[in-house]
């Protein structure tokens, strides 16, 4: 069931907007504009219904500060106005609330605002997760990368924790499409994707598709002997999968995996560790490919035998 809060010092009539809407939604209720504010950011709400007029903050600052922070400001507002408030109203919608529901409440007209506002947030939603998701494999695309990483690599240098950045890209794979075909192909890059997520489920793991038949994965936390060992694994797990390649360049489908380790620090730049991947990477498919080769912190390289 989805989740409505209500921000309302009136217990009466949250209470009487409650009784309205909780057949179909998992109805929450906020007394003060403070508490509404803090289960908004810790509680997954999918619409809020906000009285304007309560004692501390009031509903218009709740609004704004809903509005500001990026995480919050496109879950629907509706405000809570009696008759008379036309000024207040408009004032709201103006502060980017999505409509209003007047006071004595009629139920049906409550459950339509309410019911319509949810869809569109819903559509809203799943649009903003297709648009950052690759078609083909479900996996993160390169537009989601490109925000998510320089994201991820500030909060590696808040945290002064280890960060890996991880290149994969599939061997021969211009010989599997002359051989095989697109459609083949294509399959192969999703098995090589489905196969790389499944070993990277942590919550702070994360593999976007970054080209044609390359992958990049970031991974907070683990030092270059871990993540080196993993990434050992997942190659192995891809070779595993024995997907029949051109024999006359290999008996299966593999891949080479290339990357960096390192502690960042406000000095050093993204773009500079993610050529070290790359070179990594390089430096896989000229020693043979099927392989990892890996800078450590110090950015001295490990590499399978
Ligand atoms: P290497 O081992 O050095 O990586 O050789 P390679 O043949 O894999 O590398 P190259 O970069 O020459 O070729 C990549 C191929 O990937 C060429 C392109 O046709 C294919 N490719 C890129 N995107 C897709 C896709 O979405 N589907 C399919 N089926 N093939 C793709
Ligand atoms: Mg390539
Ligand atoms: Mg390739």
């Amino acid at each position: 069931m989805e989740k409505i809060l209500i921000v309302d010092d009136s217990a009466v009539q949250a209470a009487q907007l409650r009784s309205i809407l909780e057949d179909e939604y998992d109805v929450a209720i906020a007394q003060t504009a403070e508490d509404g504010l803090r289960r908004v950011n810790s509680e997954n709400v999918s619409l809020v219904l906000l009285d304007v007029v309560m004692p501390g903050m009031d509903g218009f600052t709740l609004l704004k500060k809903l509005q500001e922070e990026v995480i919050t400001q496109s879950i629907p507002v509706i405000l809570i106005t009696s008759l008379s408030d036309v000024e207040n109203e408009q004032h709201g919608l103006v502060l980017g609330a999505v409509d209003y529901i007047t006071k004595p409440f009629h139920s049906l007209v409550v459950k339509a605002r309410v019911n319509t506002h949810i869809k569109l947030y819903n559509y809203r939603r799943q649009a903003e997760r297709q648009s950052l998701t690759d078609q083909l494999t479900g996996v993160a695309n390169r537009r989601r990368y490109e925000h998510y990483s320089l994201m991820k690599w500030q909060e590696a240098v808040r945290l002064q924790v280890p960060f890996s950045i991880c290149m994969f890209d599939i061997d021969h794979f211009k010989t599997y499409n002359d051989t095989f075909g697109h459609p083949a192909g294509d399959k192969v890059i999703a098995a090589v994707a489905g196969t790389a997520a499944s070993y990277l489920h942590r919550g702070t793991d994360f593999l976007a598709r970054y080209g044609g038949e390359e992958f990049v994965a970031l991974v907070l936390g683990d030092s270059s002997e871990k993540i080196f060992a993993h990434l050992k694994k997942i190659r192995q797990a891809i070779e595993d999968l024995h997907i029949p390649h051109d024999p006359s360049v290999s008996q299966w489908v593999t891949v080479s995996i290339g990357g960096v380790t390192v502690v960042p620090s406000a000095k050093s730049a993204y773009g500079f560790y993610l050529q070290i991947a790359d070179t990594m990477l390089y430096d896989a498919k000229k020693q043979g490919r099927n392989q990892v080769v890996w800078a450590n912190e110090h950015l001295a390289p490990l590499w399978e035998k």
